[in-house]
């Protein structure tokens, strides 16, 4: 049975769309069969992936307001064991759309529970809000990861993403769990990166994983490229903390989950 896994933060620019996007290739690299779901409108993901947004019309706003089932939306990327549901900027009028539907909370739930046998993991990048989507995406899933950028701010929201993970737990998915929080941009020329680090991990009670992304500068250039970060530059520095993450992911799942 997949591995349902939220990206999120309610804060922008932390690195979820690239945590999506380079956790899910570097798990497909290893083998896992993965099945990444965009559901930021501004559809980085899916452009990260290889494929052009605009080019595909069975997206994930036509599997929330039902016009799609699941199976048709899903597309194969060019990357082995990977799939994507892709998004595009309709989907920011979802939320609206969704007024008065029934249950509307559980839409991606259902849908993904349909084919969550065919996959290892699921991975789902989320908007940076705690709007509708996002509820979504945490009533679908097993885990969320929250990637937290190393800057001054770091901590600032924090508290607000708990308690929105706490409120889901207690009335939409009981079974959620916080699967970890991966610092992000670490810069290890500054101490700011540092003091981040420690203060969060003073404060925060949630796994920490021991993977920490590096700031690399081929990390933002990949995407332009249209290719995940270890197929634009296999021996960078992104990529090897990306694939060393999809291990901690991979084990951490295999100690817990059996
Ligand atoms: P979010 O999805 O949380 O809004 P993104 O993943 O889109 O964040 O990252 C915001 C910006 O920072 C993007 O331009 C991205 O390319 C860049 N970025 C993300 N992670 C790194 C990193 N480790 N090193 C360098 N640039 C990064
Ligand atoms: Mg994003």
């Amino acid at each position: 049975m997949g591995r349902v896994i939220s990206i999120a933060n309610q804060k922008g620019g932390v690195g979820k769309t690239t945590t999506a996007i380079n956790l899910s290739a570097c798990l497909s690299e290893i083998g896992q069969k993965v099945l990444t779901i965009d559901i930021d409108p501004q559809g980085n993901t899916t452009s990260g992936l290889g494929v052009d947004k605009h080019a595909v019309e069975n997206n994930v706003y036509a599997l929330l307001l039902g016009e799609n089932t699941i199976e048709e939306c899903i597309i194969e990327t060019e990357i082995e064991n990977q799939s994507l549901i892709s998004s595009d900027v309709n989907l920011a009028g979802a939320e609206i759309e969704l007024i008065g539907i029934d249950e509307k909370e559980y839409i991606l739930k259902k849908a993904i529970s349909k084919i969550k046998d065919n996959y290892d993991f699921i991975i789902i990048d989320c908007p940076p809000s705690l709007n509708m989507l996002t509820v979504n995406a945490l009533t679908a899933s097993d885990t969320v990861l929250v990637p937290i950028q190393c800057e001054y701010y770091a901590l600032e929201g924090l508290s607000q993403l708990i308690h929105t993970i706490e409120l889901v737990q207690d009335r939409l998915n009981p079974d959620l769990n916080i699967e970890g929080v991966v610092f992000t941009m670490y810069d290890a020329r500054t101490n700011l990166s540092l003091q981040v680090v420690e203060n969060v991990k003073g404060y925060l009670h949630q796994n920490i994983y021991k993977t920490i992304i590096p700031r690399n500068v081929r990390l933002a250039e990949a995407p332009s490229h249209g290719l995940p970060i270890n197929l634009y530059d296999s021996k960078s520095a992104g990529a090897e903390a990306y694939r060393e993450l999809a291990q901690e992911v991979l084990h951490k799942g295999e100690e817990e989950w059996q």
